[in-house]
């Protein structure tokens, strides 16, 4: 008998991998943060003598969500700019409060209050973007989450940079810092075509190329910056971006809306990533994006959430579901996106674009322990014929009961753990408190 850590007996596992497969009572054995063997579950407990079995005896077993787009830190920004669109909510309300707030505690504490959301929505994964990356590094690694911290540039001077070269090498001494952390990796993170000049662009190309990281960048998020674009370089904004070398199989174009056919060719030609963020799609009226259209010509379709500040959470089966309903909605075709290919887009897709999917996305032997259970014994999931419908069109996050990250258990029936497995102090969240207090004050304020 071979001894192993753990053994999750599952009445389905969805390994997404391949695509649309139920496994009915299956077994995971996990060794070392390693997946060793899916198998029947009878014939795992035979050969397996585990240090600890779980039996997920109503539940379904998928790979950890991964939100391949999020500011994490902005949760403590959640509500503060409702029922804008994109240009307003960002000059009048989120960089004012960027520029008051943002530092390194801030993303320390509002990162930390995202873990916890994350976590408990079934995500083990984030491809976070924000300012003073090495916080956000920092708290999603203490939460127990894996991180894909991006190397963010910008042109405008902020708390963490004063300039674009500055941005990039405080964000790759970060890199440094932390490459030997298992649960962390990078990705360069230009924050949008009308935020970076071409010069800086030109050089996170040639860093992508030289160091193997891929670029993570808001892309045609508007109509109103395809048009600037037009005005200000002569040219829409990603024929810029090919112009300047990015449109290639490490690129992360989030948002991605506003794309004429020759652009999905492009971008399916290059082996780029779309990351579909419908929730802040539609709630800054930027649009929606063409995803049948984009599936159809098999660009990798991940999900993201965005940050709070524009979404208001972050749940990514509620994007997933989001995601299968606006593709069909809008192309007319109701067989556009089925399920299968939504959880593809909420696992394996995301691990693909940030260069991870031979650790991580599926439920496979030798890939990282990255585990979601979701009890589908409620009422709102009977009865149950398929559960990987259940997963998209039924299930809610409050469906996620248990959540292991490389092996280790984070969340056990909806509560949180801590490193040492013990629920979670309240004190944790404690400092929301005071960061609520403060943006209070300033949001009360006067106009000046
Ligand atoms: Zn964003």
């Amino acid at each position: 008998m071979r001894t192993v850590d753990t053994l999750l007996c599952c009445r389905w596992v969805v390994p997404v991998q391949p695509r649309g497969v139920v496994l009915t009572e299956h077994a995971i054995a996990v060794e070392a943060g390693r997946i060793v063997a899916v198998l029947p579950a009878a014939q795992a407990r035979r050969e397996f003598a585990a240090r600890e079995t779980v039996e997920l005896p109503h539940h379904a077993v998928t790979p950890g969500l991964i939100n391949a787009h999020t500011h994490a830190a902005m949760s403590l920004l959640r509500g503060v700019g409702d029922d804008l669109p994109l240009e307003r909510w960002l000059r009048e309300r989120i960089w004012p409060l960027e520029a008051a707030f943002a530092s390194e505690q801030f993303v320390y504490d509002g990162t930390r209050l995202a873990a916890l959301e994350m976590l408990r929505a079934g995500q083990t994964t984030c491809s976070d973007m924000y300012f003073f990356p090495e916080a956000a590094a920092r708290a999603l690694r203490d939460a127990g989450m894996r991180a894909v911290v991006g190397i963010i540039a910008i042109e405008f001077p902020t708390a963490y940079a004063t300039d674009a070269d500055d941005y990039l090498r405080k964000g790759l001494a970060a890199r440094d810092a932390l490459r030997d952390d298992p649960l962390i990796s990078f990705t360069l993170a230009p924050h949008a075509p009308y935020t970076v000049a071409d010069a800086t662009l030109a050089r996170i190309a040639t860093l992508a190329e030289e160091l193997d990281l891929p670029v993570h960048m808001h892309v045609h998020e508007t109509a109103h910056e395809v048009g600037e674009s037009v005005r200000t370089h002569g040219t829409r904004p990603l024929a810029r971006l090919d112009r300047l070398g990015l449109v290639s199989e490490r690129l992360l174009a989030v948002h991605a809306v506003h794309l004429d056919d020759a652009e999905i060719r492009l971008l399916a030609e290059r082996g780029a990533t779309v990351v579909h963020c419908p929730s802040s799609n539609l709630k800054l009226a930027s649009g929606i994006a063409r995803t049948a259209m984009l599936a159809a010509r098999g660009v990798n379709l991940a999900l993201g959430t965005d940050g709070a500040a524009s979404n208001n959470r972050l749940d990514l089966l509620e994007e997933a579901r989001l995601a299968a309903l606006l593709a069909k909605g809008a192309s007319g075709d109701a067989t556009a996106l089925p399920a299968a290919a939504v959880l593809e887009a909420a696992t394996l897709a995301g691990a693909r674009a940030l260069g991870l999917a031979e650790r991580i996305g599926s439920i496979e032997a030798d890939k990282e322990a990255d585990l979601v259970a979701f009890d589908l014994s409620a009422v709102e999931t009977q009865p149950c014929f398929d559960p990987l419908s259940h997963l998209v069109y039924a299930c809610g996050r409050e469906h996620v009961s248990d959540v292991w990250v490389r092996g280790r258990r984070v969340v056990r029936t909806r509560q949180v753990l801590d490193v040492a497995g013990a629920p979670l102090s309240a004190a944790v969240i404690a400092p929301l408190v005071a960061w609520q207090n403060r943006l209070r004050q300033f949001l009360n304020a006067p106009a000046a």
